[in-house]
């Protein structure tokens, strides 16, 4: 008989959780996404000792049905895709059906969850990646996901975690960049019984970047909007008086979805050429619209990587959308004709 042998579903879901699930900002970062695929205008976060204690979410979307209950935490099970073709547009945050499983995996989870607003719902409890308990209890329509304990059965994974402050920064950072990506929906996050972020979801992303970064840095932005065939751009940029020591507020969201881009980042950057004073960043929330098929979110499990298949269209639209709002000359390409 040869050796090699396909792991159980377990031992899968373990070395997926290596992945996905690397600390506690990450944990929070699926579970939120999931309740914004589920529809929720309301999603609340509590978290306890930087997350590794409890992070616990509560939306008001539209819950998980009985039977899904289960199959939500088996590895590859999504209700966001059906073909391989829906992999080329994807509208969803999630499509991969590897985070409740990886969680699980690594934690005490437990879900309440309803599909209506009867009252009744049900409770889903899983231990290190082992179903506890599943019964009918009494629920809110939504989702509430409690995670215990996280790394409790992988101590390898807990010594290598950082200090509470820093975890919760992690946590926080994520928490303001998609509370930046939907403005629409409220937030809150509490962090032992501190609040530390409570959005309005009224869509105003100014009263967003307000919130985040302060009243004060809020009053120094200015709007840009523009649109082409392929993209649809708009946000906030700060004037270049009000600069920072590093890209952290740099905020590049593609529908829906905030994602790390050197390409558009170099390109604001350009937009704003010789008006910052050198290695001083600016405060930009870009929110970019683009049919999915034309982004390739699939390069990485955290999905924060993309490629683009019409890139350099996008950078010159980036560059000049943010020369235009400084006021500065937007230079004609060259091999353009002028008519
Ligand atoms: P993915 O998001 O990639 O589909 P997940 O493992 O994150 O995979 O979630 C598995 C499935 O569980 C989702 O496809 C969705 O149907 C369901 N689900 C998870 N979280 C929620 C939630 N907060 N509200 C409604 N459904 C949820
Ligand atoms: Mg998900």
């Amino acid at each position: 008989m040869g050796k090699i042998r396909l792991l159980d579903e377990h031992i899968a879901n373990q070395i997926a959780a290596g992945e996905v699930v690397e600390r506690p900002a990450s944990v929070v970062k699926e579970l939120v996404e999931n309740s914004i695929d589920a529809g929720s205008s309301r999603i609340d976060v509590i978290v306890e000792e930087g997350g590794l204690q409890l992070i616990r979410v509560t939306d008001n979307g539209a819950g998980i049905e009985g039977e899904d209950c289960e199959m939500a935490f088996f590895r590859h099970a999504t209700s966001k895709i059906n073909s391989g073709k829906d992999l080329f547009s994807i509208r969803t945050l999630g499509f991969r059906g590897e985070a409740l499983p990886s969680i699980a995996a690594v934690s005490k989870t437990e879900v309440i969850t309803a599909t209506d607003g009867s009252g009744l719902g049900r409770k889903l409890a899983v231990e290190g990646g082992h179903v506890a308990a599943h019964e009918e209890a009494a629920a809110r329509k939504g989702t509430d996901i409690s995670v215990k304990e996280l790394f409790y059965n992988t101590p390898a994974r807990l010594k290598y975690m950082k200090t509470i402050q820093t975890e919760l920064g992690h946590i926080s950072d994520y928490m303001y960049r998609l509370s930046l990506a939907h403005p629409d929906i409220a937030f809150t996050l509490k962090h032992n019984g501190n609040t530390l972020l409570q959005t309005l979801g009224k869509g105003d992303l100014l009263q967003v970047i307000a919130g985040v970064y302060g009243s004060a840095v809020g009053k120094q932005m200015l709007p840009v909007e523009e649109e082409s065939l392929d993209y649809k751009i708009n946000g906030y940029i700060s004037r270049p008086e009000l600069n920072r020591a590093n890209r952290s507020a740099i905020s590049i969201i593609i529908n829906g979805r905030y994602v790390r881009s050197f390409a558009v980042q170099h390109a604001i950057m350009n937009g704003y050429h010789t008006l910052l004073p050198i290695n001083r960043f600016p405060v930009v929330i870009l929110h970019i619209e683009m049919d999915p098929s034309l982004v390739d979110v699939n390069v990485h499990p955290s999905k924060l990587e993309v490629r683009f298949s019409k890139e350099p269209e996008l950078i010159r639209m980036v560059e000049d959308l943010i020369k235009q709002a400084l006021g500065q000359q937007v230079l004609i390409p060259k091999g353009v004709q002028q008519t």
